[in-house]
């Protein structure tokens, strides 16, 4: 639970934000409600800086990142706890699903940056022929502002900061207000690993200074939420035409053949709509069985779930923690009641966990579904796996298209032929073959959603250019004539013209062989026209 309260000053400003632990309601700490002012103060100071770092080596920045992997090497249990206490999660997942993906992700970039941004020559293909050459160069952008969700409050800020880092960025991050201390230690890391002063900076708040951050003018926004606030910070970067990456919401579905391995497939289905209490973007949200095995997967997953332990994140036998917010209990219990009320069958779950106190929802399997019901249009995020079935192949593709996100996807199957073509129909941003959920954390690879999933991409080689601006460099190697196309025109030239709509353009060699005496009668009445004006 999180409450944003006014501490009592004779301005009325500072406004506090208190971090309460989902599970147990103690607080864990506070956080300034920052103002549009300090915002736009940490924007200027960001930019200030950002004129040193976009020249700091290659070198220099993946010294500073690889000090900062250390940083966290050195405080990772007092990490994985802060992130527990935070968000509720079992504190051995925020070390499995967010500490060691993003270490990852750290050393893989500050190794690879430099290759991946190096300056390259571009096939211009009969131009070359003209003498002339294409280099692609990538500038950083400035300032990137991150605005993350508090369902992965480490990972996702800190991994998208390192890239932005790499490619020569500075960057001011608005963690959320669910989880303002995990974001403030992402500062304390960047400091204590010896980063220039404003390189990175936090500002706390709730989506007031969100906006504050948008309306402040960076030079990128990186969203991670909700698609309602993605609208809203689409709508407002455009004023500023400040372009947008945006991470939004799922309702992943998951494909299981009758050859698949079910035992495998329950095991895959069970953690990846419970992990994390199902609050993952990547959660399994639909599960989609062929109607002859829908008995035994069922009654697999059914078993596996009812050995789940549900208890507070700092237990190291916990495997379901609390959910991070009541508004987030309350979108899942709409939707389970809405799943009763149409006919769907509970077949375990389906309430407040009455065992413990906090914001625990137990694990819920749900069968008797179909496309037409809530909990299989809205995202649930949160603990509840919902089971409908199919007979056909196109069915099976056609009802996992059925939806207005993209994000990612599973298919599950022993014939790898038949993996690879269903994965392929299905509109998503990652779709795995018997596998589930985890790719957010292969850092070399890009995440993004298709659809109302989001715009852009985060991870991979696209991900960090979304970071930097290419430049292209054009040299003319042979510049000692004019251009064909240059003016005086005259019969000569437009003539010349047809010749390059008809044979340049065609991309063949021998058609443009075809074509070289035209230009170079045109390359001679441009020269006697040269000579005329002189
Ligand atoms: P949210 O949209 O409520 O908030 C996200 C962030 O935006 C918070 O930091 C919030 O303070 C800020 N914000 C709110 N209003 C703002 C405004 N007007 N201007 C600027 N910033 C504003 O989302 P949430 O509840 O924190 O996160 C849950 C959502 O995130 C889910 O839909 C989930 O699927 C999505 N998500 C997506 C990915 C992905 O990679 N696609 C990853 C994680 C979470």
């Amino acid at each position: 639970m999180i409450r944003v309260m006014n501490a009592v000053t004779s301005q009325g400003k500072n406004e506090e934000i208190v971090s309460y632990n989902p599970a147990t309601q103690a607080e864990v700490g506070r956080a300034s409600q920052m103002s549009s002012a300090d915002v736009n103060a940490a924007v200027e100071r960001s930019r200030a800086v950002f004129e040193n770092w976009k020249i700091t080596s290659f070198a220099e920045r993946s010294r500073l990142v690889m000090r900062a992997r250390e940083v966290i090497l050195a405080a990772m249990e007092e990490i994985a706890h802060l992130i527990s206490d935070e968000s509720g999660k079992p504190f051995g997942e925020a070390i499995a699903m967010e500490i060691a993906p993003v270490l990852d992700l750290m050393q893989y970039f500050a190794r690879n940056a430099e290759k991946l941004l190096g300056t390259s020559s571009i096939a211009i293909g009969l131009y070359g022929l003209l003498g002339r050459s294409s280099r692609i160069v990538y500038h950083p952008l400035g300032v990137v502002g991150i605005i993350p969700a508090w369902n992965y409050p480490f990972s996702i800020p800190l991994g998208e900061t390192v890239m932005a880092l790499m490619a020569g960025n500075t960057v001011v991050i608005k963690p959320s207000e669910l989880t303002p201390l995990v974001g403030l230690k992402i500062g304390e890391i960047f400091a204590k690993a010896g980063f220039p002063d404003d390189v990175v900076q936090v500002v706390t708040g709730d989506g007031r200074t969100g906006a504050a951050l948008v309306d402040a003018a960076p030079d990128k926004i990186m969203f991670t939420g909700s698609v309602a606030t993605g609208k809203k910070i689409a709508a407002a970067a455009a004023k500023n035409l400040t372009p947008v990456v945006l991470e939004l919401g799922g309702k992943d579905p998951m494909i299981v053949f009758a050859d698949a391995n079910l035992e495998l497939a329950a095991d895959a289905a069970v953690w990846g709509a419970f992990c994390n209490s199902g609050q993952s973007c990547s959660s399994v949200e639909r599960l989609y069985v062929e109607e002859s095995a829908v008995e035994e997967l069922t009654r697999k997953i059914v078993a596996k779930t009812r050995q789940l332990k549900q208890d507070k994140g700092d237990k190291e036998t916990t495997s379901i923690g609390a959910m991070s917010s009541e508004r987030q209990v309350q979108i899942v219990e709409d939707h389970v009641e809405d799943f009763r009320a149409a006919g769907a069958k509970i077949e375990t779950g389906g309430r407040r966990n009455p065992d413990l106190e906090g914001l625990f929802y137990e694990p819920t399997v749900i069968t008797n579904t179909n496309n037409d019901m809530r909990g299989m249009r809205e995202e649930t995020f949160g603990p509840t796996l919902p089971i409908a079935t199919f007979t056909t192949e196109d069915e099976a593709i056609r009802l996992a298209n059925d939806s207005e996100f993209g994000l990612t996807a599973s298919v599950w199957t022993r014939d790898a032929a038949k993996g690879k073509r269903v994965a392929q129909q299905i509109e998503a941003g990652s779709v795995c073959v018997n596998e589930v959920l985890y790719t957010h954390g292969i850092g070399q690879t890009p995440w993004g959603g298709f659809k109302n999933s989001g715009r852009g991409r985060t991870h991979g080689r696209e991900g960090l250019l979304e970071l930097v601006q290419p430049q292209h460099i054009h040299i003319n190697h042979l510049s000692l004539l004019p251009n064909a196309w240059w003016f005086p025109y005259s019969p000569i030239s437009v003539e010349t013209f047809r010749g390059f709509a008809h044979k340049f353009a065609s991309g063949s060699l021998i058609k443009t062989m075809a074509l070289m005496p035209q230009l170079f009668k045109r390359i001679k009445e441009l020269l006697k026209a040269n000579k005329q004006s002189r």
